[in-house]
């Protein structure tokens, strides 16, 4: 059984418990952050913290008293837990008032309510799904307009993923006014010859924490970048493509809407930048 941080308490994860007034429950009023774990070291956590505290800011969410110590509950959870590979998912939701309302509650009378969890994925760097790819489909973006913040609000990514299993595929592309934004829980790219092309940040995707780390890495081994929007037709004829996430890192994508990219196998620009990806991030681990 895993042992689960909420409020400031260290608990078997079927003791941890949430009030029914919680407005992460009630109106997704909560935002989160995932972090990956590789040889019981964090990856990136620096740069999930910083994302935490912008999402707060924005949805003008009062900071926990926990914040500047969750490097260390982050890393009390990776001990607890002997978590080598895998997860932390982290929530902060504007807290339990004792009543529903849209108001805001009080700052003072209502505290953030902080939960964190550990997910045991032994194999996730090892992946046998990064040698042969991934199928996507392309989807209506039917999300709301501030995906910079990363709100608990997951439905629509969520049924995006069924709508993608339905259709036998892996994952779905989402797409506006005829551009790619990203995918269901990642960001999307293209590569045509020594380009690699992934939408501009702004407020209709997320800013992922690894394309930013990924897009460092291909700039420092002389690929070139282009941040622009594409669109699915231009990815189908593209040499290749990937997706990138915390939780999957660069991973190939051989098929969209039944037509294969490139040779129909990933492409030789996915698999090295998924390498130095790992093996980067591993030595930047903490
Ligand atoms: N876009 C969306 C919509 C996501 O949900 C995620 C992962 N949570 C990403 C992109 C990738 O972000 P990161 O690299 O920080 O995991």
């Amino acid at each position: 059984m895993r042992t689960v941080y909420v409020n400031g308490e260290y608990l078997p994860e079927n003791e941890a418990k949430i009030s029914i007034f919680d407005r992460g429950f009630l109106m997704a009023d909560g935002v989160y952050e995932v972090t990956s774990v590789l040889d019981g070291k964090l990856i990136d956590f620096d740069g999930h913290a910083k994302r935490l505290e912008r999402s707060l800011n924005e949805l003008e969410m009062p900071h926990p008293d926990v914040l500047p110590d969750l490097l260390e509950v982050h890393r009390e959870l990776v001990r607890l837990n002997d978590l080598e590979e895998g997860m932390i998912y982290l929530q902060i939701t504007r807290g339990a008032p004792d009543d529903r309302d849209f108001v805001f509650p009080d700052p003072e009378a209502t505290k953030p309510t902080v939960v964190l969890f550990t997910q045991s994925k032994p194999g996730l760097a090892d992946n046998p799904t990064a040698k042969k790819g991934i199928k996507i489909i392309s989807i209506e973006d039917q999300r709301w307009a501030r995906r910079d913040i990363k709100t608990v609000q997951l439905l629509y990514p969520s049924m995006g993923k069924m709508m993608a299993k339905a259709a036998g595929a892996d994952d779905a592309w989402m797409v506006e006014d005829g551009a790619v934004t990203e995918g269901t829980s990642n960001n999307a790219y293209i590569v045509k010859g020594n380009t690699i092309i992934t939408r501009h940040l702004g407020n209709e995707i997320l800013h992922g924490i690894t394309r930013a780390a990924v897009l460092r890495f291909a700039r420092e081994a002389q690929m070139q970048v282009e941040e622009r929007s594409f669109t699915i037709a231009e990815a189908q004829e593209a040499d290749e493509a990937f997706i990138t996430s915390a939780s999957t890192f660069v991973m190939p994508v051989v098929d969209i809407d039944g037509a294969s990219v490139g040779t129909g196998a990933p492409g030789p620009v996915a698999a090295r930048l998924r390498e130095i990806y790992l093996e980067e991030s591993r030595k930047l681990a903490i």
